[in-house]
């Protein structure tokens, strides 16, 4: 008996872009989630705000395919940056360019600005790799369509120029601390894009291909959004969406077991004890979780080993501070919950911070980006702080968390004196904690890590880069397949397109 057309576990960005657009195209289909609401690790909370609050990279086409064509221009509010200096100069940086406070030009020579054009022209480069499924995925690039968009990508490469084109082959492998210190004197702007470059990552500044991160993370222009009435509304309007397209949505309900006969699936077995029947079944969580609801049993032995040596170490802790009322900054013109705050403050200060986490401790003086949010009356900063180990040398406990908090507060206090007397409540959320509530191993922002070993072809191991793993029906849907995380939902649509056309 099949009850549906495919079956989505995970109900994060990628399982319901995946969802969608399964249903744009007439199939019948149902996402199994285990948390109380939708929206995964980026929509994950406790009493604070949630995980994720802002949107890199959010996909035009994702949104399309949930019928929200016109969300861009209603409901995004675009985001200013402030680098927060010791210094009291604090930086804006606005529409690639950068300013102090009072409007004076911080880079008078337009660097910082060219810096910013060139990862942008890289940018609608990878964006077009990331819109598809890698090459040659179907086995060998055997498709009119595979051959095609090879082409045209490599026409794109051409229109470069030979030296821009050389250039480019050249950039994306680099360590992003080499590529901005040949054009920018080590300060808050290069500060500012090594952590944006490795947010998320088990990489610091001198790891290699951290270019391709910051590429990767500047996608889609450099333009940085926000929900305008935040995230909790904003995955309200997805699953809205998806509703309407008539996914069927099983929430908090555990997928414990996917079954499988003859070597091809048959359904997915839940922790209430029903089991939901489809030929197709496409996993968004963890690959160490997937591999636990197959069975190692019907996975190859090589498949097996390549999932346990994935690289999957989560570095990003949100602390989220409940404060008694705003701080005035009389320097900082419009809304300040427009701006995001980054304590960055030169690439050596970033690598100092990778250093420790590199030896099991989070720094003492850490990279964090923070932004205020208006929760029902409540007051929070809500910071995410990198490089903050899921493997602490003496675990994570109270004390652990109380001193992560301190030290962030510590290193915000230069920007908000009054900070420590404002706070009323925090809570600590570490990686182990996204791990364990939503089965990705590590808490890993992006299921497993964004390193040249690991993207493309590679992604998440070479013989499941098709978004296909192990018996007949099984697809990957999360973000640890190409392209890979972020609010993004490519990972998802990728998989879902591959879906539709194995079962045409
Ligand atoms: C602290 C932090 C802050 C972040 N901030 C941002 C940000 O500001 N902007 C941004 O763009 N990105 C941010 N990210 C990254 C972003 O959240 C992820 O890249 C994105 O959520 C990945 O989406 P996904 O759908 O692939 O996976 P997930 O969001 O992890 O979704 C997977 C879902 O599967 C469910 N699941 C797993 N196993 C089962 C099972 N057996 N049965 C049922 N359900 C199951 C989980 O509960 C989860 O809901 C942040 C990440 C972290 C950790």
């Amino acid at each position: 008996m099949i009850d549906y057309d495919a079956i989505v576990i995970g109900g994060g960005i990628n399982g319901i872009a995946a969802a969608s657009m399964l249903s744009s195209k007439g199939k019948s289909v149902v996402i199994i989630e285990q948390q109380s609401e939708l929206g995964g690790m980026a929509a994950h909370k406790r009493e604070g705000p949630t995980a994720a609050h802002l949107l890199w990279n959010l996909n035009p086409k994702v949104i399309k395919d949930l019928g929200l064509g016109s969300i861009s221009f209603d409901d995004l509010t675009s985001v200013d940056t402030i680098c927060v200096c010791e210094s009291g100069n604090h930086i804006r940086v606005k529409n690639s360019g950068a300013f102090y406070l009072d409007g004076r030009v911080v880079d008078t020579d337009g660097s910082f600005r060219k810096l910013t054009n060139r990862l942008s022209r890289y940018g609608v480069l990878l964006k077009k790799l990331a819109e598809n499924a890698p090459f040659g995925t179907d086995d060998k690039l055997n498709s009119t369509q595979d051959i095609l968009r090879l082409l045209r990508f490599g026409l794109s490469l051409k229109l470069l120029g030979k030296s821009q084109m050389r250039k480019f082959l050249q950039d994306i492998l680099m360590n992003v601390s080499d590529f901005l210190l040949d054009d920018l004197p080590d300060g808050p702007l290069a500060g500012l894009l090594s952590a944006d470059a490795t947010r998320g990552q088990f990489s610091g500044p001198r790891n290699p291909g951290t270019v391709f991160n910051l590429v990767y993370r500047y996608g889609h222009g450099c333009e940085l959004t926000r929900p305008t009435k935040g995230m909790e509304n904003f995955f309200e309007l997805l699953v809205n969406a998806i509703k309407k397209l008539n996914v069927d949505v099983k929430t908090h309900v555990r997928a414990e077991k996917i079954v499988i006969e003859e070597d091809a699936v048959k359904g997915v077995e839940l922790a209430d004890g029903t089991t939901v029947f489809s030929n197709t079944v496409l996993c968004s969580s963890g690959l160490n979780s997937m591999k636990k609801m197959v069975g190692i049993s019907y996975l190859d032995i090589e498949d097996s080993r390549s999932i346990k040596n994935l690289r999957t170490m989560g570095t990003t802790a949100k602390v989220n501070l409940k404060l008694s009322k705003l701080p005035i900054f009389e320097n900082i013109k419009g809304p300040i919950n427009d701006c995001r705050f980054i304590v960055a403050p030169s690439v050596d200060y970033v690598d100092n911070a990778f250093n420790s986490c590199k030896y099991g401790h989070f720094s003492q003086t850490p990279v964090s980006e923070s932004v205020f949010t208006f929760r029902q009356s409540e007051f929070w900063l809500s910071s995410i702080i990198q490089f903050v180990p899921s493997k602490l040398e003496g675990g994570w406990n109270e004390a652990a968390r109380e001193h992560l908090k301190q030290v962030l507060v510590h290193s915000l206090s230069a920007f908000i004196p009054s900070l420590n007397e404002l706070i009323v409540d925090f809570e600590v959320i570490t990686p182990n904690d996204f791990a364990e509530d939503l089965g990705v191993e590590g808490g890993n922002w992006h299921h497993s890590e964004m390193s040249l070993d690991q993207i493309f072809n590679l992604r998440p191991t070479p013989r499941f880069s098709a978004y296909r793993a192990g018996p007949k029906g099984l697809y990957l849907c999360g973000s640890s397949s190409h392209p890979g995380g972020d609010i993004m939902g490519l990972s998802g649509r990728n998989a879902a397109i591959r879906v539709l056309r194995n079962t045409k």
